[in-house]
């Protein structure tokens, strides 16, 4: 009861959408004008990914493309980092682009894609490998563009996470989402502390992209990006409504206690078969999220916004408890009184 009560005392978490208004303040809306993140071209980093077909981890595929991205973002001039290891006998690599050894802010894509499709609807195609041009080559894309466009300074503070082994999960014993789960356990505390927002892009260049609210992700974070969303007049995309709950490469973050956010868009009738092609996806779709996730960026490099993890089960459950504990001592209170009133 002692930490029930206590709990009564704490402050509730600070309502994001005041939290964005007071940083609307002091800096400038985000204007499509200012953003030069490039839909066009960053379809093009989709198709070159897509090039190397299917991509499933520890093929000769998936290093290709991992030495294509590597000079892609050297040319661009970040710094890079390989994270290697073996897991199951196969070898991965994690790929980290920025200056600092301990960023504020981590974008993360999966550059490996599905050894299985299957979700596809012929039973003979389900044991090949997918082409993930959605799941995959669309988050990564984003990236990339996200390397050409970010304000110079952006590496101090930004690191470009691209992730190995995020699906291959039920398949050979592997689990999902290895590779992110790697790189949060190679983390210090500090390193956890510093880092004000992690934001995953996946699946996000679906033609017809109707992006809702990942329901793991940290509200106040989501807030803000639909925000600016809004502010961007993206709102056709960034649908204001709840989505689904999904396992993906920003939960090992949220588990360390680091505000998260998963920008998918879960409904995809290719998901995980063989029709995850470069024609399913849409240079405007990676141009709208990849300009709010600029947009973003800016303002945070100009007036941070504080995110805090909040679990939105959390908070409901304090309060039903708090209500069974009054409950509790009211009735304890009218047993008192019944029995001293009988006692006169
Ligand atoms: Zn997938």
């Amino acid at each position: 009861m002692v930490v029930l009560l206590t709990l009564l005392l704490l402050p509730l978490p600070v309502n994001s959408s005041k939290e964005f208004t007071a940083v609307n303040e002091y800096s400038i809306l985000p204007q499509q004008c200012c953003l030069e993140f490039n839909g066009t071209r960053a379809f093009t980093y989709l198709e070159d990914q897509c090039a190397f077909g299917p991509r499933p981890p520890g093929s000769s595929n998936l290093t290709a493309c991992g030495d294509y991205i590597i000079a892609s973002l050297e040319n661009q001039g970040w710094n890079i980092q390989r994270q290697t290891w073996t897991h199951l006998d196969t070898p991965l690599r994690n790929i980290i682009a920025g200056a600092s050894s301990s960023p504020r802010y981590v974008l993360i894509a999966h550059y490996d894609t599905r050894p299985i499709a299957d979700m596809d609807s012929n039973l003979e195609n389900r044991a090949q490998p997918i082409l993930g041009a959605n799941d995959g080559a669309s988050g990564v894309a984003a990236l990339l563009e996200l390397a050409c466009v970010l304000p110079e300074g952006a590496q101090n503070a930004v690191t470009l996470l691209f992730v190995d082994a995020e699906d291959s999960g039920n398949w050979n014993g592997w689990d999902y989402i290895v590779g992110s789960t790697y790189y949060v356990n190679s983390l210090t505390e500090y390193q956890k502390n510093n880092i004000q927002a992690a934001v995953l892009l996946d699946m996000m260049g679906d033609a017809d992209l109707q992006l809702k609210h990942e329901l793991s992700s940290t509200p106040s974070l989501v807030n803000a990006i639909w925000q600016i969303a809004a502010d961007l007049q993206y709102d056709d995309v960034f649908l204001d409504v709840p989505g689904y709950n999904i396992g993906d490469d920003h939960r090992p973050f949220l588990r360390a206690g680091i505000p998260a956010i998963d920008i998918i868009d879960f409904d995809y009738p290719p998901w995980h078969t063989l029709e995850d092609t470069p024609d399913k996806c849409s240079p405007e779709s990676l141009e709208a999220v990849g300009r709010v996730v600029e947009a973003f960026v800016q303002k945070q490099l100009v007036a941070p916004t504080i995110f805090r993890v909040t679990d939105p089960w959390f908070l409901p459950l304090i309060f039903a408890l708090m209500i069974l504990v009054i409950v509790v001592i009211v009735l304890i209170l009218l047993v008192l009184w019944r029995k001293r009133q009988s006692f006169d």
